[in-house]
């Protein structure tokens, strides 16, 4: 453990070596294979790789491991204060690693706090992976859980409506079961779940992380136990994260903290306007804060969308410019309209992702977008 501060560790998580190596920025190895002259102790490596092992040796074959990759995964754990982290392709190959594990072990049931996601949603609820699912509230949660339930999967801020779980409550009440929180709206700045007694942290990398909307990737932080079954899960699937994407997501917890504390300010000072406009009926800004806003309008939420200039209409989130969408008809879409209900997902819900722009530009924009919606 470092003497240093959390934002100073951001910087230089993952980094340590580098010095000592005679370098400055983190090297990209880009190798799918690694030479080695001794078959039988690489063939034993490989085993114990293959049993989610990772000595940080070379990692015998890219699907298994990469050094650029564990640079991330080192400096991303240590940010969560997790024994570990393993890094996927996507968020989403991230979560089905989770859940594959849990399949694996013979406890296949899923209690899914709903809101989620959309596409968390609908893995949950479709079974795709042979996961079966009860849903529940934060408050009966504990109560839906059986001998064969594997996880609790939770999101907070939730997608869309930004729902705060109090997570102390929710794993003091479903412990021993491991539970999963998805804390991509918040990111290790403003929430660290294993604190509160979270088993695993999910985090789609793909947005604060990466920060800049050209990276996808996911990571869960986690013990050392959980770590080596997703690593096995990784290695047999191939889930595994593109060299390249490390790179630039270790790039990026550098300058989360500042990119994050400047969203956060913009944010806030966003849905302070918006809570005065006549056209908006309801804010959604969480109290731990954050760089989502979700607002309900009675002026028409697809023209309104349709109508900004600065701001950009699309899916996503977590970038350094500003993104808009329309959850019932886009993101959450593919969830049934009374489940949507149920979680609170509006009709008129519009969910707005803050960047890094003036917010008096963003203001207006916003405003304009609302007038011509209102027409
Ligand atoms: C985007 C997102 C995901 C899925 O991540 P991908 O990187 O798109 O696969 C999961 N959870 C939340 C909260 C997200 O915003």
């Amino acid at each position: 453990m470092s003497m240093h501060s959390w934002t100073t560790r951001a910087v230089h998580a993952g980094k340590d070596d580098l010095a000592a190596l005679g370098l400055h920025a983190p090297p990209i190895d880009l190798s799918t294979t690694y030479p080695s002259y001794d078959v039988v102790g690489e063939a034993t490596r490989l085993d114990e790789f293959a049993e989610g092992h990772d000595d940080g040796g070379p990692p015998v074959y890219g699907r298994v491991a990469n050094p650029t990759v564990r640079r991330f995964e080192n400096a991303l754990a240590e940010l969560e204060g997790a024994e570990a982290a393993v890094a996927f392709a996507s968020g989403m190959a991230a979560l089905s690693a989770c859940l594959l594990a849990q399949v694996a072990a013979g406890r296949p049931h899923v209690v899914g706090v709903r809101p989620l996601y959309g596409t968390t949603d609908h893995l949950l609820d479709s079974g795709l992976l042979g996961t079966s699912v009860t849903w529940a509230t934060p408050e009966d949660a504990a109560s839906a859980i059986t001998a064969r339930t594997g996880l609790v999967v939770v999101e907070s801020p939730a997608n869309p409506t930004l729902d705060e779980v109090d997570l102390r409550a929710l794993t003091d009440a479903c412990a021993p079961v491991p539970v999963l929180v998805d804390s991509t709206f918040a990111t290790p700045v403003l929430q660290r779940p294993l604190e509160q007694g979270a088993t695993m942290v999910l985090h789609s990398a793909t947005k604060y992380l990466g920060g800049h909307g050209d990276v996808m990737g996911g990571v869960v932080a986690c013990g050392e136990d959980m770590a080596r079954s997703l690593r096995q899960i990784r290695f047999v699937t191939g889930a595994m994260l593109h060299p390249m994407a490390g790179y630039e997501l270790l790039r990026g917890l550098a300058t989360l903290p500042v990119r994050v504390r400047g969203a956060s300010a913009t944010a806030s000072e966003l849905a302070r306007r918006l809570a005065d406009h006549p056209r908006v009926t309801r804010v959604h800004y969480p109290s731990i804060g954050g760089a989502m806003v979700s607002f309900e309008t009675s002026a028409d939420p697809v023209a309104l969308v349709s109508a900004v200039r600065l701001i950009t209409p699309a899916v996503s989130l977590g970038s350094v410019d500003s993104l808009i969408q329309h959850p019932a008809s886009l993101t959450h879409r593919i969830m049934d309209e009374v489940s949507r209900k149920e979680a609170g997902i509006s009709a008129d819900l519009v969910r707005l992702s803050v960047g890094l722009e003036d917010v008096d530009d963003l203001w207006a924009d916003l405003s304009q977008a609302i007038v011509h919606a209102s027409r």
